[in-house]
């Protein structure tokens, strides 16, 4: 076989040769065959054309996880436009910026959406077509910016933790690389049944999933929305690969905990993964006593097309670094940004390093070294042997007294109690120094109080970690990945802070 040049090329194996075989379960638990799957991207593609959409255009898609997104985006790509993914359950003000910052040419809003980006297709008369049994909408627009180039292949908006998202321009080579590195880590095949519960509108969905699933032909099954009951009833239901963020992990042992399920009875669940925020040592250890089989940590970003490093541990194993750099990938510390001997940020360099932010050259200039490395933001250090771990943000990490607290060791700590589910810590500045603050999410029937937990971890962080403030609450503000949004804690609890 010819060497992928395009994502669209992924499918061409499976289209061909294995029509009768599943692609997919969409969100409603319909089956797809590959054949049917094929049939779909012919008619979007035809669809997109019909709405002018030629190479180099932009589609700004609105969607949830279900098959017309990845419809959507293979369509596009055979076209040779760029598809700007964005989730459905954003607010119609964040949609609004998305859209004027992306500038695209064609608008399309898949059903499941929210009711706020209801409004907005609906306020914008975006017109519904009879396109795959669904309610698609469409809305053409008269772009201002010339076409693309036709090495880019999506524009991803981060997550937005840290302040506004930026738009990240992926290329098709680096959306390849990103699936055959995650293959190789997951040993991934075509019997594998994927659970695709990660957004496909965020790069871990899209590249270390999608992609990935795609490149071998693997059946992927969508949940529109991350439920920990119908993860539960889908690895009861045999799934065998679980690609997650920590938090959904925390949220189904919760869920296993309050139902008196202590492990998995079905035994085909084979690799199970997390990545996108810091894996705690204790939702590790409890996790894999629940799944059976070891738990491996994935690290990267937008910027880095997901892929940059993974464990490849046996179930256990006390380490809880991110894994040494995948294949073609150098990693290096900068360790004039870290305040401490060993540490520094991260930078990376590899076939998945983004081509740069859409419309922000001084910020891809501020990113990108003048010697191709990615400075990730993130603070880091590597061990003997070659494993990198990383130690927090670079912009959250809390100076206090001359001393450095990173967030996620304190949020570890809490996370140890039996009744809390997951916390976030932060830094407020308070005359001249910085206060540690965390905000502690327990369970329903929870009973504990924040001395409580003062005390609880007096046991395990030193004086000038420990919080000065815990607030606990039932629900922490996050995204749709499940990521908290840090820079919204101080806003959203300013009333208990106040
Ligand atoms: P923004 O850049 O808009 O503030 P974001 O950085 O959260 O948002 P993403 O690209 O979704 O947007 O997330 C990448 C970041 O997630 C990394 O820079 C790192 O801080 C964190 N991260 C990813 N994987 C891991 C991991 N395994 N352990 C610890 N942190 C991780
Ligand atoms: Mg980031």
């Amino acid at each position: 076989m010819t060497k992928a040049e395009r994502i669209d090329d992924l499918l061409a194996p499976h289209l061909a040769g294995r029509a009768d075989a599943l692609a997919m379960i969409d969100a409603d638990e319909t089956p797809i065959t590959w054949n049917q799957y094929g049939a779909m991207i012919d008619q979007m593609e035809a669809a997109l054309r019909d709405h002018g959409l030629e190479a180099g255009g932009r589609l700004l898609a609105v969607a949830e996880n279900a098959v017309v997104l990845p419809v959507a985006i293979f369509a596009a790509s055979r076209i040779g436009a760029w598809i700007i993914p964005v989730n459905a359950r954003m607010s119609g003000a964040e949609l609004a910026r998305i859209e004027a910052h992306s500038d695209p040419d064609l608008v399309l809003y898949t059903s499941g959406i929210s009711v706020e980006a209801g409004k907005h297709a609906d306020d914008a008369a975006a017109t519904p077509e009879a396109l795959l049994a669904g309610q698609v909408h469409f809305r053409t627009l008269q772009s201002s910016l010339p076409k693309g180039e036709q090495d880019i292949a999506v524009i991803l908006y981060t997550t937005g933790t840290t302040g506004d998202p930026k738009g990240v321009m992926l290329t098709h080579g680096n959306l390849i690389y990103a699936a055959e590195a995650s293959v190789g880590l997951r040993k991934l095949v075509a019997e594998d049944r994927v659970y695709g519960a990660l957004p496909l509108t965020h790069v871990f969905g899209l590249a270390s999933m999608l992609m990935a699933s795609t490149l071998v032909g693997a059946t992927i099954q969508l949940a529109a929305r991350f439920t920990p009951k119908a993860l539960y009833e889908a690895l009861e239901g045999g799934v065998t690969v679980l690609p997650a963020v920590p938090q959904m992990h925390a949220l189904l042992m919760a869920f296993a905990a309050e139902h008196g399920h202590s492990t998995l009875q079905n035994k085909s669940l084979r690799y199970v993964s997390s990545g996108a925020a810091p894996l705690d040592p204790t939702w590790k250890r409890k996790a894999e006593a629940f799944y059976g089989i070891a738990l491996q940590n994935g690290y990267g970003m937008t910027e880095t097309t997901a892929g940059v490093s993974g464990t490849q541990h046996p179930i256990g194993h006390p380490d809880i670094s991110v894994g040494p750099p995948l294949p073609e990938t150098l990693v290096r510390l900068d360790e004039t940004v870290g305040s401490e001997a060993g540490v520094g940020e991260v930078q990376v360099k590899g076939p998945q390093v983004m081509k740069g932010y859409f419309r922000a050259p001084d910020l891809t200039a501020a990113a990108i070294t003048e010697d191709g490395y990615m400075r990730t933001g993130d603070l880091g250090r590597i061990d003997e042997e070659g494993r990198l771990h990383i130690v927090g943000r670079s912009k959250e990490l809390i100076i206090r007294g001359g001393f450095n607290v990173y967030p996620p060791e304190v949020e570890a700590a809490l996370n140890d109690h039996p009744q809390v589910v997951q916390s976030a810590v932060i830094g407020r500045t308070v005359e001249g120094n910085e206060e540690v603050l965390a905000f502690v999410q327990v369970g329903p029937t929870a009973d504990v109080t924040p001395d409580d937990l003062t005390a609880f971890v007096k046991t395990t962080l030193s004086a000038y970690k420990r919080p000065n403030r815990i607030i606990l609450t039932d629900v922490l503000p996050a995204t749709a990945t499940g990521k908290i949004l840090k820079h919204r804690l101080l806003d959203h609890f300013a009333a208990e802070l106040a």
